[in-house]
């Protein structure tokens, strides 16, 4: 099964890494690149607000990752696959497999800044026994020197909060600040976790934390992006065993057509 209207070639390259291996509430993770691939047939690939068609743009989908159950391992599987394309568009599995995606471009763009949509700092340095457990991936990726904008966080240790507050690479910005905050940035690597939501909109996540944002408002502002250089992005954390209807799925194939017709459709139909 491919994304709809993935093509057999292109710069940008859809892959799925179905891992869940730190994650320490309820596991599931690991069914979503396939489960959002099935809803984006239920997808036009006409988007009426971007007046572009995902059938004039080269991308392609690579398939799933088989990757090692160990977090240490996964890491180093997914980077060297990030290493060999041009632009990663990852749909996760959870948060964990964003560090090697941001590991790799980091190489190629060093001056890289990282907008995270979540629920969740991910800040913490260690969490049940791992470095690279998915609540620490936002730690590990500040090690590497990104520039971190958190978008609705609203969960984390005081620890977490007091570094947000202090570190100067990371700062917290209301989504409508977002486009003019992004304006003088150079690169920039999307993740959007998906309990940014609220769970009445994506309900299908391991940790949900009420009072969210919406998708009406998610999708405003990213029609209202500055035409910054993105280099990639990811969704990760859709959980299908807990998305019975599929809304949230079909929230996450959605972002994925709009964020691949924002960033690389061209010029409008
Ligand atoms: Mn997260
Ligand atoms: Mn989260």
């Amino acid at each position: 099964m491919k994304f709809i209207g993935a093509k057999d070639s292109g710069k940008v390259v859809i892959f799925g890494v179905p891992y869940d291996g730190t994650t320490c509430f309820r596991p599931g993770a690991r069914f979503a690149p396939d489960g959002v691939r099935f809803f984006s047939e239920n997808l036009e690939t006409y988007s009426p607000a971007l007046n572009r068609d995902l059938s004039s743009v080269e991308f392609t989908d690579a398939g799933n990752l088989e990757v090692s159950a160990l977090p240490e391992k996964m890491v180093e599987e997914v980077e060297d696959f990030v290493n060999r394309i041009e632009i990663p568009v990852m749909i996760g599995g959870e948060h964990s497999v964003t560090y090697p995606v941001v590991r790799s471009l980091k190489k190629s763009y060093n001056n890289l800044t990282i907008v995270h949509f979540d629920a969740h700092a991910d800040l913490r340095d260690e969490y049940s026994g791992t470095k690279f457990s998915h609540a620490c991936v936002v730690r590990r990726i500040l090690e590497l020197g990104c520039r971190i904008v958190q978008v609705g966080v609203r969960s984390g240790t005081r620890e977490e909060f007091k570094l947000i507050k202090e570190h100067p690479l990371i700062e917290k910005v209301d989504i409508k600040d977002l486009p003019q905050r992004l304006m003088e940035e150079q690169f920039v690597y999307f993740t959007v976790d998906i309990d940014y939501f609220d769970p009445a909109f994506a309900p299908g996540t391991g940790t949900p934390e009420p009072c969210g944002g919406s998708p009406v408002e998610f999708f405003e502002i990213l029609y209202n992006l500055p035409p910054v250089k993105v280099v990639g992005f990811d969704v990760v954390e859709v959980s299908p065993p807990y998305d019975p209807s599929g809304v949230t799925r079909m929230l996450a194939a959605k972002i994925i057509r709009e964020m691949i017709l924002k960033f690389w459709g061209g010029e409008p139909c």
